[in-house]
């Protein structure tokens, strides 16, 4: 036992912490682009397995120190019973982490990828979550030991976990369809969140202020808060429409890294600071991109839709009649074109017709057509889901590319195929300002002589918007599941 309280072993720790947080930057420099993105999750286990295990060690010393000040100040028994609160200790870390690894690892086997957003969503509730009762507890363990500093960080810490929290579950049930995607608006809406705020402020002062009185008065301000700060995150996230998730997704990232960083003051664990100010800086950067790529303010994002009018999900227009077209027929058309653009969906991810489309684009590169892939940044439920889909099928990275870089070339393109989009390529964002995806930029397909699109009704996208896009002069639409009617085209080309 000598050697866990040894000064080496700290060292140890302190040195293992050092490489899992390089690690941790390897993985998210890794994860930047396709091709070294498994490097980089290989980095990401690495740092986590030496950061588990220097952490596991670290709250043994602990223990083991805190028994040996207890039995010099002869608070409790001998030298075994020592050694056997280590053994506890170890099993209680044990025992938790066994039951969540083999329920992570059921859950991450059974997921489908269509499911992974709202399981990412749950994952960020379980970091606001924590941070909430890390903060309980650091405040419970010693109400009359709270200064400034340490106030500061419960109070704080608690009030970003319970909005992740809060926030998550929402996002987590508008992701998996279980609560509608169109804004909940309540009266006043922006004026309640200013309120919670400024609430919340006043009770962070009382918080402050109750250090010294009698023993957990503290207790009432930072339960009142809790409470106010779960309605503000429920009601943030609520608020947000349809087609402004995906910055919600990733600002909730963003919240739970500041969360887990925050928790990390509260523990004075260097590494959770580190890992926790990654993954909330890296999910700020990521909220930007998407809010510019959509063309969205950050700021009224955050604040709950703020500037939008929130309840319309676009009025029922009458567009006129919509054409079709057979398999066989697409597969003529196809047959005698020489471009053709491929712009992939959330509905590809649903059909799981990656595999099939790109089969479709070898055997018409084969027949001298060129083929193309055209991304939108927000395409699918996840940042960068089209791209992973399209990766596992094999599908050269040369011949993907972004909405910025193909859509210029649309309108020399004889042929697009869209294959379960729907949002990301409505007109209606660039043609009616008082859509709800109103100034999103979006693939300009309609641009291209012909477009077949793959889905299985007349039904709407995510964001709940109609798509006059269906109704143009030059579209077609090819009903059915997408990757049995890619793969009857295939047949059909034979
Ligand atoms: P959409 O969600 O707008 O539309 C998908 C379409 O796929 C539906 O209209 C559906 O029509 C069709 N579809 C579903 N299943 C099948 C199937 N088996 N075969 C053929 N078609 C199918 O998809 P987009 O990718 O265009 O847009 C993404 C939306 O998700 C945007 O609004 C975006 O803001 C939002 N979002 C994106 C996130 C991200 O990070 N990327 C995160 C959260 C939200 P039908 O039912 O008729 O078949």
């Amino acid at each position: 036992m000598d050697f866990l309280t040894s000064d080496k072993l700290y060292g140890l720790i302190q040195g293992a912490y050092v490489i899992a947080g390089i690690c941790f930057i390897a993985a998210l420099a890794g994860l930047s682009k396709h091709e070294t993105a498994r490097r980089g999750n290989q980095a990401g286990i690495v740092g986590m397995a030496i950061a588990l295990v220097a952490t596991i060690l670290l709250a043994l010393r602990e223990q083991q120190l805190i028994a040996e000040i207890e039995e010099l100040t002869a608070l409790v028994g001998d030298d075994e019973n020592l050694g056997r609160g280590v053994w506890i200790t170890l099993l209680l870390i044990l025992v938790p982490i066994a039951i969540g690894a083999v329920i992570g690892a059921q859950k991450a086997k059974t997921v489908e990828m269509t499911g992974m957003p709202e399981l990412i969503a749950l994952l960020h509730s379980f970091v606001g979550l924590a941070a909430v009762l890390v903060g309980f507890n650091t405040y419970l363990a010693a109400p009359q030991e709270l200064d400034a500093a340490h106030g500061v960080e419960i109070f704080l810490g608690v009030f970003i976990g319970a909005v992740t929290f809060t926030g998550s579950i929402v996002a987590n049930l508008k992701l998996s369809a279980k609560m509608k995607s169109a804004p909940v608006v309540l009266p006043a809406r922006h004026w309640l969140n200013l309120a919670v705020i400024v609430i919340s402020l006043v009770l962070m002062i009382w918080f402050m202020n109750s250090a010294g009185g009698s023993e957990f008065i503290g207790a009432v301000p930072l339960i009142v808060m809790t409470a106010l700060a779960l309605f503000l995150g429920f009601h943030l996230v609520a608020a947000i429409g349809g087609g402004d998730m995906p910055v919600v997704v990733s600002m909730l990232n963003s919240y739970s890294g500041w969360a887990a960083a925050a928790a990390g003051f509260m523990l004075g664990n260097n590494l959770l600071i580190i890992v926790g100010a990654l993954v909330g800086s890296s999910g700020a950067i990521l909220s930007y991109i998407m809010c510019k790529a959509m063309n969205r303010s950050f700021v009224s994002v955050i604040a709950g839709g703020f500037g939008s009018d929130g309840g319309s999900t676009g009025e029922a227009r009458d567009y006129g009649e919509h054409r079709e077209v057979m398999a066989d027929e697409a597969a003529d058309i196809l047959a005698g074109a020489s471009t053709v653009v491929i712009t992939p969906g959330y509905g590809m991810a649903v059909a799981q017709a990656q595999y099939p489309v790109a089969e479709l684009t070898r055997k018409l590169q084969e027949k001298g057509v060129e083929v193309r892939f055209g991304i939108h940044p927000v395409a699918g439920r996840l940042p960068g889901h089209m791209n992973v889909l399209l990766a596992e099928a094999k599908v050269p990275y040369d011949i993907v590319l972004e909405m910025d870089e193909i859509n210029d070339d649309l309108p020399n393109t004889d042929v697009v195929l869209v294959i379960g989009a729907n949002d990301t390529v409505n007109p209606a964002a660039i043609e009616e300002p008082d859509s709800p995806i109103a100034g999103m930029p979006v693939l300009e397909v309609w641009n291209a002589k012909e477009v077949i699109i793959f889905k299985r009704s007349m039904a709407t996208g995510y964001a709940g918007v109609q798509n006059p896009l269906f109704f143009k002069e030059n579209s077609r639409m090819l009903f059915g599941d997408a990757k049995d009617r890619v793969e009857a085209i295939l047949k059909a080309l034979d």
